[in-house]
């Protein structure tokens, strides 16, 4: 049961998080040269790597997603060469931002934000000229755009020198992400969002392109060095001191997300979707993204009527006890995202429209 004073959080990150998870944190401490640690680390691994689906190794570190952002860019882009990013939207935007502060040489697609990518513009780019790595966003949590990562892998796997980097950090446990099969070679995330743990832990898969290109790099940077960090992995260790307590809550929620069932929670998420969908029309509001790429994991609702967001969401805060969003950055006010991420359930999900249909006046 929740108390009376708690607030839930329908935002898109930091999520809701269970008690059994968030209590999981107060386990007693182990130090991370301690054999336990390395068993902790082990036995994560192989949940990790079956929640992504891949075979590869995925590395685990005290960050957030945007660590890992910057890990990609500095450890796969070579000097010399260059990174093709897909823009459509304030993180894809931020990403490319990223790769040009380390350095990297990019070009860019660029779409209007609420538009998702096709494997044919890609095939496209890829035709005019050479690129070191193709840098996707799975799931624009800006915009509530999901890409199509299988297609577009099918189109990179043609070209040897290019990795495919995609950033999951809002799809990962939501949408369908399968790491080997549809060719990525690298794939971050970030705890606070489907994962439905506290912020603090980033993790990503790499898979062996992903280690001979970094070799072939000198500045690799020092925190997110992809050799130093597999050299640790090796022994079920990391190269810094990582969230211990955080990892004892992660490995307990990839014991339930596994118990669910990784196709079990896609389809949750995928029923979310639909079910705000409906509420959408129902209330004759607009969606943001473009028909055919909307989320699973957060619908991005365009404000046709003119919502006085912010009343609304201190309606949702004082009236309901839900903190809900009000839109991202430059589309904020005429848009607002409704995340349904996570451990959410249908029937908080309910509650929440419920709730939101009260402010409306159609419920
Ligand atoms: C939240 C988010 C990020 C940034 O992750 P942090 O964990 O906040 O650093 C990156 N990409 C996407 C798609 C996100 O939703």
């Amino acid at each position: 049961m929740t108390e009376e004073s708690h607030i839930r959080l329908v935002l898109p990150g930091p999520v809701e998080v269970r008690r059994e998870i968030l209590e999981a944190q107060t386990a007693w401490m182990i130090g991370h040269r301690q054999p336990a640690f390395a068993q902790l680390y082990a036995q994560m691994q192989t949940k990790l790597q079956q929640t992504f689906l891949t075979e590869g190794k995925v590395f685990v570190v005290a960050s957030s997603g945007t660590g890992f952002w910057e890990g990609a860019s500095r450890n796969c882009i070579r000097d010399d060469r260059k990174a093709l990013h897909l823009v459509s939207g304030a993180f894809s935007e931020r990403w490319a931002k990223i790769s040009q502060a380390n350095g990297k040489q990019i070009d860019v697609i660029e779409l209007d934000w609420g538009q998702g990518f096709s494997a044919e513009m890609v095939a496209d780019a890829l035709k005019k000229d050479r690129y070191d790595a193709l840098c996707v966003v799975h799931n624009e949590t800006s915009t509530g755009v999901l890409n199509p990562i299988q297609a577009i892998g099918e189109v990179v796997a043609e070209y040897d020198e290019t990795l495919y980097l995609v950033d999951t950090v809002s799809g990962y446990l939501g949408a369908e992400l399968r790491v080997d099969d549809w060719q990525v070679d690298l794939a971050l995330t970030s705890s606070q969002k489907a994962f439905a743990l506290p912020p603090g832990l980033a993790a990503c898969t790499i898979n062996e392109a992903v280690l001979e290109r970094a070799k072939q790099i000198e500045h690799r940077g020092y925190y997110f060095d992809f050799l130093n960090l597999d050299k640790y992995h090796g022994r079920d260790n990391t190269p810094s001191t990582p969230p211990i307590s955080l990892m004892v809550a992660a490995d307990k929620q990839l014991d339930d997300i596994l118990t669910e069932g990784l196709e079990g929670r896609w389809a949750r998420h995928e029923q979310m979707r639909q079910i705000t969908a409906e509420w959408v029309e129902e209330q004759e509001l607009g969606f943001y993204a473009e028909a055919g790429y909307r989320s699973p994991t957060i619908t991005a609702v365009a404000n046709t009527r003119g919502v006085d967001v912010p009343a609304m969401a201190d309606f949702m805060l004082n009236e309901k006890h839900f903190a809900i969003d009000k839109g991202y950055g430059k589309i904020k006010g005429d848009t607002f995202r409704i995340a349904h991420m996570g451990d959410m359930t249908i029937e908080t999900l309910q509650e929440v429209l419920a709730g939101l249909s009260d402010f409306l006046g159609k419920g």
